[in-house]
């Protein structure tokens, strides 16, 4: 039996540097899905069309194959056969993703892809529905969040680090509008599952975050 440990939580939670992190150390894959929304909100802007009208973005759908591959362990996402792996990792791509995941054509569409891998593989998919939507039956649910202060100032020293030309305030600001959006959306909108385990990181050095979800994983799995 595969296992499939869920994580869900607001942006900038560190959900993805952690999740990789400790999938490494289970032997898992780790699967980020925001790629995959990310992708679909590229295409979107691609072809001049409006992110979060439906009208635009829902024909488009047909035209997209959206994939992920795994080199030396690491996601790769494909958009019709193209690697965009680093092209989908701006702000604008960011808001373009928050705003076509409230698509509920958007998410159907990318829906058997994540539960697809998810059934063939040992899995830490990161992501705002997957505890909820994706897998309800995962072994281990967690809903990872810290305050948005924290958020903002991790995302803002990993998109400086990367050498992306952005402010602290502009980041904050998009945070704000995207917890808005994710949380407020009709169709799969980001909340923790009943039985998921809240984890609050804030003040957390990394590695304190690391060690606190690899123990109430491994005493998660220890108990099924
Ligand atoms: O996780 P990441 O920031 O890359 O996700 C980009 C956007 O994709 C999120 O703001 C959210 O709106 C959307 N998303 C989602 N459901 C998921 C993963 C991401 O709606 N499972």
């Amino acid at each position: 039996m595969v296992k499939n440990i869920a994580i869900d939580g607001p942006c900038g939670a560190g959900k993805s540097t952690i999740a990789r992190t400790l999938a490494k150390k289970l032997g898992y894959i780790y699967v980020d899905t925001g790629a995959l929304y990310r992708a679909v909100g590229f295409y979107a802007l691609s072809k001049g069309a409006k992110p979060s009208n439906a009208e635009d973005v829902v024909p488009l759908l047909s035209e997209i194959d959206v994939n992920i591959a795994f080199v030396n362990g690491e996601q790769r996402v494909f958009l019709n056969g193209e690697d965009v792996s680093e092209k989908i990792r701006t702000p604008e791509i960011s808001m373009a993703a928050s705003d076509v995941s409230a698509i509920p054509e958007v998410r159907k569409f990318l829906f058997g892809l994540q539960l697809k891998i998810a059934r063939e593989n040992n899995v830490i998919m990161d992501g705002r529905d997957i505890g909820t939507v994706v897998l309800p039956n995962a072994d281990v649910k967690i809903f990872l969040t810290a305050s948005p202060e924290d958020r903002a100032k991790r995302r803002y020293e990993e998109l400086k680090c990367k050498g992306a030309d952005v402010t602290y305030e502009e980041i904050y600001s998009d945070l704000l509008k995207r917890d808005y959006n994710d949380s407020h959306r009709e169709t799969a909108p980001l909340k923790k599952a009943e039985d998921a385990i809240l984890v609050d990181t804030t003040g957390f050095p990394f590695e304190k975050s690391v060690e606190t979800l690899l123990g109430v994983i491994l005493s998660r799995l220890e108990g099924k």
